[in-house]
């Protein structure tokens, strides 16, 4: 392939790339440049994917993403935007902006008389802040929102740092006995669930879509999955199921002694408005 020669935005530096290597950094660039206005015009907006609670049959949380519908770039999914953020440091920006956000929605909620919970993704970097459980009980107490309806949600990538610094774990369990909820993500991807367990104060696990989509033709998958439940119900914890996308998935998973599920099966995510509507 061609080789070009780009000037680095910002270094200075000069690197020998390939076509699709250039059109990646101009992508990953722009991105970084169009995030830092997109922030500062609150022009990201927030989807919330209902979860339906097994035994009751009731909408009773939803999980808050992120959605961002730029001008110039179109659509730019979480998948691209997170890990960009993450390494850029914009991810405390949307950290921030989703906190509040839901923190709003949540207490809106809760003065409508609506029993339902709310929560939203977290990333390492955002529990570095030494002041991050100051930021979360400003942010209730602005809104007059209770702790109780608060879920954050972390992936074992967050945790396996969290391990290493006792400081994080001290934030978590000064907020847990706030009321607010720690749910532990994508549950089985990573490599040290168990011991993250016994660390952190987690009250809920969520067995991630992987294991889910192709549950009904795997064997293997409904043991495993099965053992993932029963993991969890001998800690005490809840667990959650996401990616739900079939009737025979979701009977599958009530049968086994699921908590509660998501996915596309319950509702795809949506704005709040529809939330509401849905409920009723
Ligand atoms: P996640 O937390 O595991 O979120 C679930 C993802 O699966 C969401 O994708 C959701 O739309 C999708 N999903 C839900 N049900 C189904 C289903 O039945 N089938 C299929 N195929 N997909 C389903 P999304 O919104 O693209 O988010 C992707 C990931 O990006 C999230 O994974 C989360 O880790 C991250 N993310 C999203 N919003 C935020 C945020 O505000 N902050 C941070 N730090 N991360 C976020
Ligand atoms: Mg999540
Ligand atoms: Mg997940
Ligand atoms: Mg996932």
């Amino acid at each position: 392939t061609k080789i070009q020669q780009v000037k680095l935005e910002g270094g200075g530096m000069i690197a020998n790339l390939s076509p699709s290597d250039h059109h990646k950094l101009t992508r990953r660039a722009q991105i970084e440049k169009r995030l830092l206005e997109a922030l500062n015009q609150h022009d990201l907006h927030v989807l919330y994917l209902p979860q339906k609670d097994v035994l009751t049959n009731q909408i009773t949380a939803v999980e808050a993403l992120v959605r961002w519908d730029d001008d110039v770039l179109g659509i730019v999914s979480p998948e691209e935007l997170i890990p960009i953020a993450e390494e850029t440091g914009l991810i405390n920006k949307i950290g921030s902006f989703m906190l509040e956000k839901v923190c709003e929605q949540a207490a809106i909620w809760q003065q409508k008389g609506i029993p339902i919970k709310v929560s939203f993704n977290s990333s390492i970097r955002e529990f570095r802040d030494k002041n991050m459980v100051k930021t979360i009980r400003n942010m209730l107490e602005k809104y007059n929102c209770s702790p109780k309806l608060l879920q954050i949600e972390f992936t074992e990538k967050f945790a396996l740092e969290a391990e290493a610094e006792k400081s994080i774990i001290g934030q978590m369990q000064a907020l847990q006995q706030d009321g607010v909820v720690f749910v532990l993500d994508d549950f089985g991807t990573g490599y040290a669930s168990l011991r993250y367990l016994q660390l952190l104060p987690i009250s809920k696990l969520k067995i991630d879509k992987s294991f889910v989509s192709s549950i009904m033709q795997q064997e293997r998958l409904q043991k495993l999955v099965q053992g993932l439940i029963q993991f969890g119900q001998s800690l005490n914890v809840d667990v959650v199921a996401e990616g739900v996308e079939t009737e025979e998935q979701y009977a599958l998973l009530k049968q086994m002694g699921c908590d509660a599920v998501q996915g596309y099966y319950i509702s795809r995510p949506i704005p709040a408005e529809e939330v509401e509507a849905l409920l009723r």
